[in-house]
């Protein structure tokens, strides 16, 4: 609904045709140049943050990303568009771009990747992405209400923040998470491998990543099923085309390897550390509660400087009846990584659980400030109530309360008790 009214907005506010600034096609354009910039901007720091946050670890890598980003960029089709390259501190093998050059690669895919050849394709693509204004006319057509809202079902579906998050942070995900055209993919292919070659790197690597791609898909066991295939679709017609059009271009150019393996050694040294990390998830969501600490502390052990394990452990203790320690854990995460919505908002949580309103308002405050969710404004209805400002807590229910499922009837119910 948020999504319709605010395509109906954009509609309104531009229309007529304009040149696509990659293909040179004719191309309807509802959507100016001023919203696409702005749709970026307001909804890539959610978005990030809805997806794993910054890879905080090791900031090095980012800037490595950044500058291949930026080669690549400055030889597109619009070198122009503010890009922003980040590194996002996720397992899921996924890059993706919203509009305005707004782009995000995971730490799970790029400790797959071989070399910064590699690396320069995932990104080229992203932002061919982004300068052919794929999101843009795939809002204008009308997809991403009907088959996008398969996709994000998709590919939010082991994320907690699915169903939870409000307004614009929500078009946001959904902009980066929704299924892109064939046709979308082959064009993003296409000059992706053209940028490459410009920036000298070998577009063979394009090609050979596109195989792997293909293989692992057809496996169909592979962790890029539910990240970057379930957005980018690999396909046999892809790697034709893509083999096609590598050899137009001489063999050569750069590849990069040893560069890349020094620079991705630290997120792969990180590594099991992650992967004892999601073990103990996976034991917490069984009720394996000792286990799951267990595994949370070895990951502590060889990472503690890494937010996620600190709010992970919180909510282990949390459940295991040990609130002190669970606090002190909260404290920690947000202490470790201040702007991370989630974990503001468990500590908001947790707060309010312990009778502490001051200090449970604040957080959940904090939390839907960067990402505004259900969850943190039903709460601060009920501080508000519990403080007796009715006609706050009334707005924050009157928001809520256009939500579904139990959390927007909880609202509604306390709505018509206020009054
Ligand atoms: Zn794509």
């Amino acid at each position: 609904m948020a999504l319709l009214l605010l395509i109906s907005a954009l509609v309104m506010m531009t229309s007529g045709c304009a040149t696509n600034p990659v293909t040179g096609e004719t191309q309807l354009s509802l959507i100016g140049e001023g919203e696409e910039h702005q749709m970026g901007q307001e909804n890539y720091r959610p978005t990030i943050q809805t997806q794993g946050g910054r890879f905080y670890l090791d900031p090095e890598l980012t800037t490595y990303v950044q500058n291949v980003g930026n080669k690549l960029a400055e030889v597109s089709d619009r070198p122009d568009l503010p890009y922003e390259f980040a590194v996002l501190n996720s397992s899921v093998p996924n890059a993706w771009a919203l509009p305005g050059g707004k782009i995000a690669i995971n730490r799970g895919l790029l400790v797959k990747l071989e070399d910064e050849a590699q690396l320069a394709s995932v990104l080229g693509h992203e932002i061919v992405h982004a300068a052919a204004r794929h999101s843009v006319q795939r809002m204008q057509q009308g997809m991403l209400l009907s088959a996008g809202m398969a996709g994000i079902g998709l590919a939010l579906g082991d994320n907690e923040w699915g169903g939870l998050i409000m307004g614009g942070a929500a078009v946001g995900s959904q902009l980066a998470l929704s299924q892109y055209s064939q046709s979308h993919e082959l064009e993003a292919d296409r000059y992706g491998i053209e940028y490459m070659v410009d920036a000298g790197y070998d577009p063979q690597a394009a090609v050979e990543l596109q195989e792997i791609f293909l293989e692992l898909s057809e496996g169909q066991q592979s962790s890029f099923i539910d990240g970057l295939f379930a957005t980018h679709p690999p396909s046999q017609a892809r790697v034709e085309a893509n083999r096609r059009l590598a050899r137009k271009y001489d063999s050569g150019g750069y590849r990069g390897r040893e560069e890349y393996q020094s620079r991705i050694a630290e997120a792969k040294r990180l590594q099991p550390a992650y992967e004892l990390h999601d073990e103990a998830l996976k034991l917490a969501s069984e009720e394996e509660l000792e286990s799951a600490l267990a595994k949370v502390n070895e990951a502590i052990e060889m990472a503690p400087r890494e937010a996620a394990f600190f709010a992970t452990r919180a909510r282990i203790q949390e459940a295991l009846e040990h609130p002190e320690k669970a606090q002190e854990d909260y404290d920690r995460a947000v202490e470790l990584y201040p702007e991370m919505f989630s974990y503001r908002l468990y500590r908001g949580l947790s707060e309010l659980d312990r009778g502490n309103l001051d200090k449970a308002q604040a957080d959940l405050e904090a939390s839907a400030q960067v990402v505004p969710t259900s969850i943190a404004y039903l709460r601060l209805g009920d501080i508000a109530a519990r403080k007796g400002d009715r006609n706050k807590a009334a707005a924050y229910y009157n928001e809520v309360a256009k939500a579904g499922g139990e959390i927007g009837e909880e609202a509604r119910r306390k709505l018509s008790n206020l009054q």
